[in-house]
C-alpha cells in the first residue's frame, strides 16, 4: 500500500509538470477490469484521462460473425464457444436464444472442453475468437481435429487503425500484457507512440501509467516493458509458429471499425476440412449479411474506439444493464460498459 501511495504521488507530480490533458488508452479487457476493480480512474489527477480501447474480444466481434454462428446453431449444427459470447445478440438473437429454441449450444471454458464435446457431437463447431493470446490454443485444437469458425484477430493493426483514424488524441498506450507475452515487445515499435507493456495488479498499472507520463514529459515515444516478469522482448516463438502454421492473415472485421487490413486470421487451405466457413458454406451463403447491423442505438462501436465513455450512451444503466445487455460491451465481463456499470465509475 505504501508503494502504491508513493506511485500515486509521483504520478501527481509528473501530471503537474506536464501541465496539460493527457489521454492514455488501455487496449486489453483484463486491464479494463483491473482499472475498474481497483478504482484507478478515480485516483488519477484530473488531467490524466484513462480511455478504454478495443481490448475486449467479445466487444469487437462483428455482427456478421455473430449472425453467422447463430445461423449455424439454428440450422442444427452443435456450437460451442466461451460463455461470454452466448449472450451477444444479433439479427437472429443470441446463441442463448438459439438454445432456447432447441439448438445445441454449449458454453465452454477452453478448447479442451470443446474437443471433449466433439466426441459426443462429431459435427460440433467451435466459435473461436480472441487475439494473439487465445489463437495458439485454437490452432492447437484445429490440429487435433476441432472444427472452427474463426473470428480470431491480430491486435497491432487495430492500434494502428486507432492512430490512423485520429478521432482521439492518444498520448500513450498501456499495452496488453497477455498479447505481449506471445508477440513480444518489438511489433509495437511501428506505432511510434509512447507505450508501456503493463501487468495486471494495481501496482503494475500505476507503474505503467507513471512510466508513460515520464515518456510524455520527456517527449519520448518508446516501447517500455513494465511486465518483464512475464513478457520477453522476443515473445513466445513457439506459440506464434503454431498460429501461422494453421492460420493465414486476412482483413479482420471489427465492431466499430469495419474491416482493418491485416488484422484477421482465417484457417489455411491445408486445414480447410476443419474450417466451418468452408464446411457449412451452403448454410452461410443463404444468410444475407448485408442486414447484419449493430443493435439499434447501441454505441459500443464508439466505446471501443475510445470516442465516448459508456455513460454517454443513453441506454447505459437504463435499458442496458448486465442482466439485460443490449450490446456486447455490456455482455462481456471485459467490456467497458459492463465494468463501468459494475464499479459505478
Ligand atoms: Fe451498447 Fe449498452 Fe454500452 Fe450502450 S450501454 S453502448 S447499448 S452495450
Amino acid at each position: 500500500m505504501r508503494m502504491q501511495q508513493k506511485l500515486i504521488s509521483e504520478i501527481n507530480k509528473l501530471a503537474r509538470e506536464i501541465g496539460r490533458g493527457v489521454n492514455l488508452m488501455e487496449v486489453c479487457g483484463t486491464h479494463t477490469q483491473a482499472i475498474s476493480r481497483n478504482g484507478i480512474r478515480q485516483i488519477l489527477p484530473e488531467n490524466i484521462n484513462l480511455i478504454t480501447g478495443p481490448g475486449c474480444p467479445v466487444c469487437v466481434s462483428s455482427q456478421k460473425d455473430i449472425d453467422a454462428i447463430v445461423s449455424l446453431a439454428l440450422a442444427g449444427i452443435p456450437v460451442a464457444t466461451y460463455g461470454d459470447v452466448l449472450r451477444v445478440a444479433g439479427r437472429f438473437g443470441s446463441l442463448d436464444d438459439a438454445r432456447e429454441k432447441g439448438a445445441r449450444v454449449f458454453g465452454v471454458y477452453d478448447v479442451v472442453e470443446a474437443l471433449a464435446l466433439q466426441k459426443k457431437y462429431p459435427n460440433l463447431v467451435f466459435f473461436g475468437l480472441g487475439f494473439d493470446t487465445t489463437t495458439p490454443m485454437t490452432a492447437w485444437a484445429i490440429k487435433k481435429g476441432l472444427m472452427v469458425y474463426s473470428s480470431h484477430k491480430i491486435f497491432i493493426p487495430a492500434m494502428q487503425a486507432l492512430l490512423d483514424l485520429g478521432e482521439v488524441n492518444i498520448d500513450g498506450f498501456i499495452d496488453p500484457g497477455h498479447v505481449s507475452a506471445i508477440i513480444g515487445s518489438k511489433p509495437y515499435e511501428i506505432l511510434g507512440v509512447a507505450q508501456v507493456i503493463t501487468g495486471f495488479e494495481a501496482q503494475d498499472i500505476l507503474e505503467g501509467i507513471l512510466m508513460l507520463l515520464a515518456q510524455i514529459k520527456d517527449g519520448r515515444k518508446e516501447v517500455e516493458n513494465q511486465y518483464q516478469r512475464v513478457v520477453k522482448k522476443e515473445g513466445n516463438r513457439k506459440a506464434r509458429n503454431l498460429i501461422f502454421e494453421v492460420f493465414e492473415i486476412s482483413d479482420g472485421n471489427w465492431r466499430g471499425f469495419g474491416k482493418i487490413p491485416g488484422s484477421g486470421l482465417e484457417i489455411k487451405k491445408e486445414f480447410s476440412h476443419f474450417d466451418a466457413k468452408v464446411k457449412y458454406k451452403n448454410i452461410l451463403d443463404k444468410v444475407d449479411f448485408s442486414l447484419s447491423k449493430e443493435p439499434l442505438g447501441c454505441r459500443c462501436g464508439e466505446v471501443v474506439r475510445g470516442l465516448i465513455l459508456p455513460k454517454k450512451c443513453p441506454m447505459f444503466g437504463k435499458k442496458c444493464t448486465p442482466e439485460n445487455p443490449i450490446g456486447p460491451c455490456m455482455v462481456s465481463l471485459e467490456g467497458a460498459c459492463h465494468n463501468f456499470f459494475s464499479s459505478k465509475n
